[in-house]
């Protein structure tokens, strides 16, 4: 008789109401001072707790909870702390905590990229000659409140020490050995300090394992783990893997620990294979990460039950863990306030609070019988099949249109070289035209404006009036600049995805559905619940009332589907890559719609093109051979003279550039400003033959550069990339920006240009 335990991996830290970011923003504003800050967390942070022991949850991650990000903290825990913040010695104030994250007067915060292949941010790690040392034994001070406050024993969480590494910058690869011989001492003391303290289970995090590893690189594995097992005798380990299946299943399972969690969600059902394959071994702990940790869908419990049953009935364990496939840090707070939606939906829908006692259950099923939890398993299932049933999921013509895809050309009519004659013809730009990438700035005005429609406050002509005059202005301001193509500066748009989202078919907004995109700065994705349509055009009024006020081309401006399903929380009843043909074949509506009212450039943006890329690289080409049919089938109908752009940024692209070549589109524009050096010695190595504009400056600064910045890093371009395809653009929209950096920064990029046009 196998024993069941349901358990967790971590809880999000926003709050129901999203209290995390208010607290954390007053106390940065001042508003609060630390004391009433700290309580208030603190509370937080012990209601969080209580929540999933309230839920039957048995163990209960503790340490997860952060002030701003876990990388941070291992980070803060083990003294990497840059020397341009002047730490010298003793506990990490909060003010050096925070500078790191968002920098201060002297010093510039350290760089956040995506943890792994989510939307969540981390801060990323500068070691630089770190000499590690523990700062505060952390997960040991989280563990004592919990047992202190609540009486629970709880499971501290730590970052591992290869997957911190390896996320880490400002070493050497052949200094990788080294490094880790001066944190493996350092886990070991946190760890021992744990187990005198009594914990019982340890989850070390090590989501790298789900990457693409060599096999020097377990072999390290082996080495830390058998020094961190060795030096405990009564605390356990439990590795924890997420995110995707393992190419080393064998050897993982086999590490000197108590445990191993593995993903059996997003594994595309390889772990359990792996299982089948090799067996697991039987003194061990198997924690099975069987709720969607990444999405929000309620899950058919008969199946999961199912699920359970083939894993234990494969393994034969002692003892199962069942938890979620990663953090719930990912989704939602609980769909209880979820007021507005209909109620198919709602009753579709799990969120964290819900997901957790989707654990409860299935944990009460396996150990009572299913009988227990009849009635639960009904419902689950009644729910899940409403939804499937519904008309939203069965749209006949979207159904036929995405059949009929077989043997649907995603071509131009002709190719790049003859459409950039025909479009030389019908433009006459200059060489090096100039432009910008959508947005302008979204003043306190616009945003005011847009708040007060939304509330009805305003009249949607009142709202379209304003709208117009922004671009009214907008549109004078441009040709002011002596931009070469223009914009219509999206002051319609709140953000780039949610926009569609709303004028979509198949798409619904959530009222309370927020997760931690980087810091305290939340985000609510778009629910993609049903079979994705166009309904009505949703940007041809702006672009054609702006194209109206000025000779110069304006570009029609949408996003791209791989970013509307990446920034968005998908349904998961059909695969990833069929709701985003559907969602191009919208796009495509809306291109052709766009270009019958006489728009003849559009861009359709792809940001997040490379951010979708799975885990594991040998995965890459299917996956991009699907996103760029997608962008294909969204541009392709348009005839020769019409020019597609598009843009990226967020990415390093040096590794897809084949794959963005591929897009077929007229012009990209690229951010490159921070990372030009790199991505003009791939374009050295492989050319590029379309247009193409690498950003000539940074839009995060607000500083204004100067004409012989742009020059000079233009020319650099140029020495390597074809004068007649190059454009000379910023690196990503303006939005952000205020407005009199944005007139600046712009009149020396066009000053730029012109004396760059006129050396050549
Ligand atoms: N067109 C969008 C804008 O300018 C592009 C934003 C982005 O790339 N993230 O705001
Ligand atoms: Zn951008």
């Amino acid at each position: 008789m196998t024993t069941v335990i349901s358990s967790n991996l971590g809880y999000p830290r926003i709050g129901e109401n999203r209290e995390w970011k208010r607290t954390l923003e007053k106390f940065w504003s001042g508003k609060i001072d630390k004391e009433t800050f700290l309580e208030d967390i603190q509370k937080l942070r012990l209601n969080h707790l209580q929540k999933q022991k309230d839920q039957g949850i048995d163990l209960i991650p503790v340490g997860d909870f952060s002030l701003y990000d876990h990388v941070l903290d291992t980070s803060v825990m083990f003294g990497v702390i840059p020397e341009r913040f002047e730490y010298s010695d003793g506990p990490v104030s909060l003010d050096t905590y925070f500078a790191i994250a968002r920098g201060n007067q002297k010093a510039v915060a350290s760089e956040m990229t995506k943890w792994f292949n989510t939307n969540y941010h981390y801060i990323v790690p500068e070691l630089n000659q770190a000499e590690p040392k523990i700062t505060e034994n952390r997960p040991l001070k989280f563990f004592r409140e919990a047992k202190e406050k609540l009486g629970i024993n709880g499971k501290p969480v730590i970052l591992g020490p290869i997957t911190y590494l390896k996320l880490s910058k400002g070493y050497k690869p052949e200094e990788f050995k080294t490094l880790l011989d001066k944190f493996v001492p350092l886990y070991i003391t946190v760890l021992q300090e744990l187990e005198k303290e009594g914990a019982e289970w340890v989850q070390i995090d090590e989501p790298i394992l789900a990457t693409s590893l060599q096999a020097e690189d377990i072999e390290i594995f082996k080495e830390v783990y058998e020094k961190l097992s060795s030096s405990l005798t009564k605390l356990n380990i439990l590795l924890q893997t997420y995110f995707e299946g393992l190419d080393y299943y064998q050897e993982v399972v086999n590490l000197p620990v108590q445990g191993v969690g593995l993903d059996f969600v997003h594994d595309e059902g390889e772990n359990l294979a792996s299982i089948k394959k090799y067996g697991f071994p039987k003194d061990k702990v198997l924690a099975a990460g069987i709720i969607d940790g990444r999405n929000i869908w309620r899950s058919n419990l008969q199946a999961k039950l199912e699920l359970l049953e083939d894993i234990i009935e494969s393994t034969r364990i002692e003892t199962l863990f069942v938890q979620p496939s990663s953090s719930l840090l990912h989704v939602p707070v609980t769909v209880k306030n979820e007021t507005k939606l209909n109620s198919t939906l709602v009753k579709a829908l799990s969120f964290a609070d819900e997901k957790l006692e989707e654990i409860s259950l299935l944990t009460k099923g396996l150990s009572q019988g299913k009988s227990a939890v009849e009635t639960e398993i009904t419902q689950s299932a009644t729910a899940i099949e409403a939804l499937n049933q519904s008309i939203s999921r069965n749209n006949t013509q979207v159904r036929d249109a995405i059949r009929n895809l077989s043997g649907f050309s995603s071509d131009r009519n002709s190719s790049f070289k003859e459409r950039y004659k025909i479009q030389q013809q019908e433009f006459q730009l200059p060489l090096l035209p100039t432009t910008t990438i959508g947005s302008l700035p979204q003043t306190p005005e616009v945003r005011k404006a847009r708040r007060a429609w939304k509330n009805g406050e305003w009249t949607n002509e009142e709202y379209d009036r304003f709208v117009k005059e922004q671009m009214d202005e907008a549109i004078a301001l441009q040709e002011e600049i002596g931009l070469d193509v223009f914009v219509h500066g999206e002051f319609e748009r709140n953000d780039m995805v949610e926009y569609f989202g709303e004028k979509l078919g198949g798409f619904d907004t959530s009222s309370n559905g927020w997760v931690q995109s980087y810091g305290s700065r939340c985000v609510k994705p778009p629910l993609i619940y049903g079979d994705v349509h166009f309904i009505e055009p949703m940007t041809v009024k702006e672009s054609v009332y702006a194209q109206s006020l000025t000779d110069k081309p304006v570009k029609g401006m949408l996003t791209g589907p791989q970013t509307i399903l990446n920034w968005s929380f998908v349904r998961d009843d059909i695969p990833r890559y069929e709701v985003a043909y559907q969602i191009a074949l919208a796009l495509r509506k809306e291109v052709e719609t766009l270009e019958a009212e006489g728009i003849k450039m559009i861009q359709v943006d792809e940001p997040a093109l490379r951010e979708g890329l799975p885990l594991k690289q040998n995965k890459w080409e299917a996956y991009l051979e699907k996103a760029v049919y997608a962008f294909r089938l969204s541009t392709s109908s348009v005839q020769d003279s019409t020019q597609i752009h598009t843009h990226m940024c967020y990415s390093e692209f040096d590794d897809i550039i084949d794959a963005i070549s591929a897009l077929d589109a007229d012009v990209i524009s690229i951010e490159a400003a921070r990372s030009h050096g790199e991505i003009i010695r791939t374009f050295e190595e492989k050319g590029y033959d379309k247009g193409i504009g690498l950003g000539v400056y940074d839009i995060h600064s607000p500083r204004i550069p100067e004409v012989k910045e742009i020059e000079d890093i233009s020319n650099r371009a140029l020495q390597v990339l074809d004068p007649e395809l190059f454009w000379i653009n910023p690196d990503c929209g303006l939005k952000t920006r205020k407005k009199d950096e944005v007139v600046g920064a712009l009149k020396a990029m066009v000053e730029a240009a012109k004396k760059i046009r006129e050396q050549a």
